[in-house]
């Protein structure tokens, strides 16, 4: 039988990013006291601090803004928000403080997109169908220890992470290494993310069919192509490699 490679983004798509995120940021802003920096509770504090990310990842992406940058950028820059002077020592002592707390405990949470143990499961019951890789533009001393603490890392054949291919989706270069290092073609590959821009894109810039995992029902951005599939649920990605089982 031939192998299907499904290519798992990790973020938002298996790891549930935000709900860990978010809990990690909530201790780390009572353990820093960070009200006397911003004047403002942590709602506040983390909206701003998403918006502020986001955009660095943009930057860091695009290859504008290097990994260490945005490391403590992404800190200093939200206290600044809220009037503290970014240049100072004292906040760039702070925000590097905040940058390696956030890497040290966030890899310690474990909480996983709704349906992504049973699809895993699912899946390694099939290990003569399937084979497993990881695609992920995280930096590389969280995402290996976070899929270990979540009990993601068993399941997979292949980890792909940007820092060690040197190129980040939506790359092609990311995908052609990757599938070099796995010998395969896109016809027998499948990548599955949340990120039309990032996975979605990047997959079909090789060729490479792609399940948009839209778990909010975003709108397809402006002027792109639909996915070949597009699921709100993991669930909904099992009914589909079933039923290409069954038809067989
Ligand atoms: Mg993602």
């Amino acid at each position: 039988m031939v192998k299907q490679y499904l290519l798992f983004d990790l973020d938002r798509t298996l790891w549930d990013f935000d709900g860990n995120a978010e809990r990690t940021y909530c201790a780390m802003f009572d353990e820093f006291e960070l009200e006397k920096y911003c004047h403002v509770d942590f709602h506040t504090f983390h909206n701003k601090y998403r918006i502020i990310n986001d955009a660095l990842w943009d930057a860091y992406r695009n290859g504008t803004l290097c990994k260490e940058l945005l490391a403590i950028q992404r800190f200093s820059l939200t206290l600044a928000a809220f009037g503290c002077n970014a240049e100072s020592s004292e906040i760039i002592r702070l925000s590097r403080k905040m940058s390696d707390y956030y890497i040290i405990n966030s890899t310690h949470q474990r909480s996983l997109m709704p349906g992504t143990q049973e699809l895993l499961q699912w899946l390694k019951l099939r290990h003569d169908r399937f084979v497993l890789a990881v695609i992920t533009n995280g930096f590389s001393e969280t995402q290996m220890p976070k899929m270990k603490t979540a009990g993601l890392y068993q399941y997979f054949d292949f980890f792909f992470l940007s820092e060690d291919l040197g190129f980040m989706k939506p790359d092609r270069r990311f995908f052609d290494v990757a599938m070099q290092r796995m010998g395969v073609t896109p016809e027998q590959c499948l990548v599955i993310g949340d990120d039309y821009k990032v996975d979605v894109e990047g997959a079909k810039g090789v060729g490479i069919q792609q399940v948009w995992y839209n778990p909010k029902t975003l709108a397809l951005p402006a002027g792109c192509l639909p996915p070949t599939y597009e699921i709100r649920h993991l669930m909904e990605l099992k009914e589909l490699l079933a039923t290409e089982e069954r038809e067989m």
